[in-house]
């Protein structure tokens, strides 16, 4: 049994075979009067080889990951795995339940709650045991994100840039290894309480996904989720075959911005109308959306501009904007040698 606050794990992450079972989320409140909130987890494990962590539902209107995390766990039997999966389908399950990006519990963002807390509510918990008790056992993860119900998403890994350049380069082959049409280098996560950080802060090679978005699961960012999770299985030798090979796919291609740069905000309620798709290249001052104003009368719509050049990373899907919402952001497109030096 491994406890950490409110969480109590009674699955052996240990010994061989496969097994399935659940964290069990201790909560009270108005809503739940005395309530264990079941998290799933699975562990396979084989024979000699390197630990993973998988997981999704970080936040918890996010869809691909959650479905293609299980469909892995029923597919791979123990004696395909050489080392050990430790897999968390649903980790925020509070509110995957309750189909909302954080936790209904406390208001809280996972994937800001990192390295976590035992007495800090529920979501810094559930990030504290991940910490605490998953990340020493773990060689590498990936924690697989998508845009969720409000934003669309390039299929794309990020990676992140760490201080440590031996886990940066070994986070890299990840990423290629993943082979997502785009990767996206993250220069400026460091304090803010990420998953990906936090797994680097503990020498494990980490990367993170956003895969399509807009409410529904996508048959195509399905499939480029599925062949990514066993090509980098593959990679690190737990399992023997990478996903087949991809002859239609396009060059892999790869971005990264400078803090808010690129990041274009909503400056008036109403309703959204995107004039562009994520993926396409835009130039500074091309008209990108506008925003039919709603609550003040019958003004005419607003236009919104190019902040600078580059490449449209994610769009809003919600036509339902209100002053202050990110509406898109444009990041730079680099070579791979840029990428590798982070
Ligand atoms: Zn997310």
């Amino acid at each position: 049994m491994i406890t950490y606050g409110p969480i109590a794990c009674d699955l052996d992450l240990e010994g061989p075979g496969k097994r399935t079972g659940i964290l069990r989320l201790t909560h009270s409140d108005n809503v739940h009067a005395l309530s264990i909130i079941p998290i799933p987890i699975a562990v396979i494990v084989g024979g000699e080889g390197p630990s993973v962590v998988l997981s999704a539902g970080t936040h918890g209107n996010e869809y691909e990951g959650q479905v293609i995390l299980r469909e892995l766990v029923r597919e791979l039997p123990p004696e395909s795995v050489h080392g050990r999966l430790i897999v968390l389908p649903s980790l925020n399950m509070p509110a995957v339940r309750d189909d909302e990006r954080v936790s209904p519990l406390d208001g809280a963002n996972l994937n800001r709650e990192f390295p976590g807390a035992p007495d800090h509510g529920p979501t810094a918990a559930i990030a504290g045991f991940v910490s605490e008790a998953i990340l020493p056992r773990c060689h590498a993860g990936i924690d697989i994100h998508t845009g969720g119900a409000w934003t669309s998403f390039l299929p794309l890994v990020y990676l992140c840039r760490c201080e440590d350049d031996a886990v940066f380069a070994r986070s890299a082959a990840l990423a290629e290894a993943f082979a997502a049409p785009w990767t996206y280098l993250v220069t400026d996560v460091q304090g803010q309480g990420g998953f990906d950080p936090c797994a680097q802060d503990q020498g494990v090679a980490f990367i993170s996904t956003e895969l399509g978005g807009g409410g529904r699961l996508g048959r195509e960012t399905l499939r480029i989720g599925r062949r990514g999770v066993r090509n980098m299985l593959a990679h690190l030798g737990v399992i023997e075959s990478a996903a087949e090979g991809d002859e239609s796919a396009p060059a892999p291609r790869y971005l990264t911005k400078q803090g808010s740069d690129g990041t274009l905000v909503c400056e008036c309620s109403g309703f959204l109308e995107t004039f562009r798709e994520p993926g396409d290249a835009v130039r500074q001052g091309d008209a990108l959306a506008r925003v039919h104003p709603v609550e003040n009368g019958f003004g005419p719509p607003e236009t919104l501009s190019a902040p600078c050049d580059g490449i449209i990373v994610f769009q809003r899907t919600s036509a339902h904007v209100r002053h202050g919402d990110i509406v898109l952001d444009v990041a730079t497109e680099i070579d791979r040698e840029e990428l590798l030096r982070g």
